[in-house]
Order: C-alpha cells, then sequence, then structure tokens
C-alpha cells in the first residue's frame, strides 16, 4: 500500500466520527501524492505524514457563564495547536452550534497550509465553541467570552499562539476576550488579532479576506484570459467575508446578484446594496427578509438555492459543505467559468472534482481566503511595532500577498505537470515549506 493510503487508513480509524476532518485530510493528501511518491521513503522514514495529522496538541475544556435569568449554561471550548514549525499558531475561534473536536481539526489542519502560503512566520491553529452567540444579549455574550478566555488564556500569548475571528466570532467578542486575556495575565500584548482599532487592530482586517478572495480571483482570472468587470458572481454567506467580497466584486466592476444566511437567500438582480446588506447584518444582526423588505428589486427565498441562478463567478463564502454536486453541475450547466472559495472548503470533493473535469477555473478556500489570516499576521507585526500602518499600506500589502499566492500555486501545479489544477498547487505550495522546516527541526 502506498504511504498516502495507509496514513489516510491511519487517520480515519485513530479519529472516528470525525467526518470532516477525513475530509480535509484526504483532500490534501491526495493531491500531495505526486510530492509524496517523489520522495517516499524519505517522508515515510520521517514518519512525517503522521505528525502532519497528529496535532501538537489539543484542549477541550468547560465554558460555564450565567444567561440573563440567572441561569447557568455549560458550554465546551476548544483550542487545536496544529503545527507551530513556521511560527506561532494562529488560526480562529468559531462560535457555531455544529462546533466539535473534528470540524476544529478540520480547520486547524487547512490553517497549516494556508498560513504556510501566505509566506508570512505563521504556524496553524483553530478554535471555538458551541455557544450560539445568535439571540444572546451583548451581556450573555461579554459572559460566555470571559468564561472562555479564563481557560483560554492559559495556553495562548503574542508568541505561542494568536487565536483571531471565525463565524460568530466578531470584533464584539473579540474585543470582551481580550479584555479578559489582559486583566487575567496583566500583560498588553497583540494575542489576538482582529482587534478594534482602538486597541490594538489593523486597519483593512474587516474586509481583508473578502477583499483578498477578489484579489486572487482576479489575478486567476486575468492569468487566463478573463476579467472581473461586468461578470455575474454569485456569493453565498452575509458575514464578514460575503459582505466584503461583495463590495470589493462591486468596485472591480462585477455585479453581485446574490447573497444567502442559513435560513434563505435574495436574488437581487440589480446587483446587491452593500450599505443596505451592512445596514442589515452589520448594526442590526437581522435575517435577510429585512433587506428583501427594504429593496424592491430583492427576492427572499427560504431554504438553499443560490447556485441555481446563472452566474460567470461564484464565490461560497458560508461555512463548509455547502457547494454540493448537484450546485456544481447546475453552475457548469449554467456557464459558470470560476470558483474561488471565500469559506473553509465549502465545496465537498465531488463538486471540486466535476468542477474541474469541466474546465471551472477553482482557487481553493485556504488560498482564496486566505488574506484574513494575511492581515491578522500584519496585525501581529504592527503590535510589534507599537505602530499602525494607513488603510493603504495594509491594503496593498494584502494584495500583493494574494497576487503571490496565487502565482505560487499556479507555479506548483505546473512544476508537477497539473497546470490550471490550484488545488494541488496550494497543497503543494503550502506543503513544501512545512516539511522542510519539520524535518530540519527534527523529530519533535
Ligand atoms: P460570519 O459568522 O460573519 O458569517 C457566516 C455566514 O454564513 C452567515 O451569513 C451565516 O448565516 C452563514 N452560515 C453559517 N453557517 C451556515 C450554515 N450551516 N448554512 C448556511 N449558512 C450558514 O462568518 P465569516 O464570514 O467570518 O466566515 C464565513 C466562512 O469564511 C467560514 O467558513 C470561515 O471559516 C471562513 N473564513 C473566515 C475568515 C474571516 O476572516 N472572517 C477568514 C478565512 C476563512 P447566519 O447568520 O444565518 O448564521
Amino acid at each position: 500500500m502506498s504511504y498516502v493510503d495507509e496514513v489516510l487508513e491511519r487517520v480515519i480509524a485513530k479519529n472516528p466520527a470525525e467526518p470532516e476532518f477525513h475530509q480535509a485530510v484526504k483532500e490534501v493528501l491526495e493531491s500531495l501524492r505526486p510530492v509524496i511518491e517523489a520522495n517516499e521513503d524519505k517522508y515515510r522514514k520521517e514518519a512525517l505524514l503522521e505528525r502532519l495529522t497528529e496535532p501538537d496538541r489539543q484542549f477541550k475544556f468547560r465554558v460555564p457563564w450565567v444567561d440573563d435569568k440567572g441561569q447557568v449554561q455549560v458550554n465546551t471550548g476548544y483550542r487545536v495547536q496544529f503545527n507551530n514549525s513556521i511560527g506561532p499558531y494562529k488560526g480562529g475561534l468559531r462560535l457555531h452550534p455544529s462546533v466539535n473536536l473534528g470540524i476544529i481539526k478540520f480547520l486547524g489542519f487547512e490553517q497549516i497550509f494556508k498560513n504556510s502560503l501566505t509566506g508570512l512566520p505563521i504556524g496553524g491553529g483553530k478554535g471555538g465553541s458551541d455557544f450560539d452567540p445568535k439571540g444572546k444579549s451583548d451581556r450573555e455574550v461579554m459572559a460566555f467570552c470571559q468564561s472562555f478566555m479564563t481557560e483560554l488564556c492559559k495556553y495562548i500569548g503574542a508568541d505561542t499562539d494568536v487565536p483571531a475571528g471565525d463565524i460568530g466570532t466578531g470584533a464584539r467578542e473579540i474585543g470582551y476576550m481580550f479584555g479578559q486575556y489582559k486583566k487575567i495575565r496583566s500583560v498588553y500584548e497583540g494575542v489576538l488579532t482582529g482587534k478594534g482599532l482602538s486597541y490594538g487592530g489593523s486597519l483593512a482586517r474587516t474586509e481583508a479576506t473578502g477583499y483578498g478572495l477578489l484579489y486572487l480571483t482576479e489575478e486567476m482570472l486575468k492569468c487566463n484570459g478573463h476579467e472581473m468587470k461586468d461578470k455575474v458572481v454569485c456569493i453565498s454567506g452575509s458575514g464578514n467575508v460575503a459582505i466584503y467580497a461583495t463590495q470589493k466584486a462591486q468596485q472591480l466592476g462585477a455585479k453581485v446578484v446574490t447573497v444567502s444566511d442559513s435560513t434563505g437567500w435574495v436574488y437581487d438582480p440589480e446587483g446587491i446594496d452593500v450599505a443596505l446588506l451592512k445596514e442589515v447584518k452589520e448594526v442590526k444582526r437581522a435575517r435577510l427578509t429585512e433587506y428583501a423588505a427594504a429593496r424592491p428589486s430583492a427576492q427572499y427565498h427560504e431554504g438553499r438555492g443560490v447556485w441555481s441562478v446563472k452566474c460567470d463567478i461564484a464565490l461560497p463564502c458560508a461555512t463548509q459543505n455547502e457547494l454540493l454536486l448537484e450546485d456544481a453541475k447546475e453552475l457548469v450547466a449554467n456557464g459558470c467559468i470560476a470558483v474561488a472559495e471565500g469559506a473553509n472548503m465549502p465545496t465537498t470533493l465531488e463538486a471540486t472534482e466535476y468542477l474541474q473535469q469541466n474546465k471551472v477555473l477553482f482557487a481553493p478556500g485556504k488560498a482564496a481566503n486566505a488574506g484574513g489570516v494575511a492581515t491578522s499576521a500584519l496585525e501581529m507585526s504592527q503590535n510589534s511595532e507599537r505602530l499602525s500602518w494607513t488603510f493603504e499600506e495594509v491594503d496593498s500589502k494584502l494584495k500583493n500577498i494574494m497576487v503571490n499566492i496565487f502565482h505560487n500555486l499556479d507555479d506548483a501545479a505546473k512544476r508537477y505537470g497539473k497546470e490550471g489544477d490550484y488545488v494541488t498547487g496550494a497543497n503543494i505550495a503550502g506543503f513544501e515549506k512545512v516539511a522542510d522546516a519539520m524535518i530540519a527541526q527534527g523529530v519533535i
């Protein structure tokens, strides 16, 4: 049996009931086959893949807090420190009822390669909790965040592990967590990114993932003889990534006609009104029905359905496994030329294969949404320097990083005879640096 197959079997056997983690490992290792097979003896002797698929350590802890009625609630907190061979662990904190260890491990594993692709010195980690901030008062969110950080603060630090936002963790949650860290540890350091501008946050961090997604997509289109201007774009989600992806796509001359949330989706043939979307989602924290009610050109539909709309470019920006094989078939039938993942692993393996077989340009999340973590790393640099850069400085660094990421994965794919296969390219480019660093640092 090949080394890759052996390790895949072992990962499934050792981590039962973690299907998302299996999926992420399978996708990465399958596409690394050409690299692994070219160096099979060396990597096998080093047990490199076994080490890469086993987190350095993982924490699971109780998070008790008191709700507004005086009732004690208990959630579970997680932090998985996956790999720090090229820098301190770095990755977001997801607050969503679906969170479990397998989800955090899949995200942490993907983060290793994404962070490596940015070219910046950051390792891979991820964390979160099954707490749902939706429908909670600010006081309840603060109570949860303080309790969560009371435990998490033992394991993180500006040079050790630097968490950030993710689904359900925005500026409000980061603020409460940062405050609690500072109170308990008595140090003012850049231990979290995505902070508010008044206390060490970076300009352009809020916009970074969505903007970065568009910078990479634009470069991918350009290198394949297309441009963003006048393209029709379907976006899913209506959170941080989706909002700023919509904004940048429109700045680049495209028309975004859909957004969604977990209850329904909006089709707006006139183009999404970003100011209204921000008002509904960032200020009122309301459902998309409110967007549709305020916008005569918009149609609201219950359930899922974004990918049934005819478009040139599809940008899934909500959550994992939200673009299925049947959606991929519909996109291809409707003439879609490119899919770039704003979310983490939103496209299933079968859907990805179908899109690639049908010559749809496909940029995987670990490259396409790396702008968020890259700008987080820029926030870390500013905190270390005790300086703040202008929006334009950060945005131009972000753009350079995204363009470089695209060329790195394009080159890596070409080196292994897989031209145009950006999934393989991203995994190879991300892996090579981490593998070198792991081997150089010995068996640890
Ligand atoms: P937000 O919480 O701001 O928004 C998430 C959006 O996705 C919301 O519109 C939400 O709808 C929707 N959504 C969540 N779960 C589901 C579901 N099960 N079915 C349908 N829709 C769902 O998160 P972000 O925008 O920050 O993150 C979106 C994705 O991007 C995630 O995969 C995240 O890991 C990834 N990502 C985020 C980065 C960042 O910087 N924020 C960086 C890199 C990746 P509702 O409001 O109804 O829940």
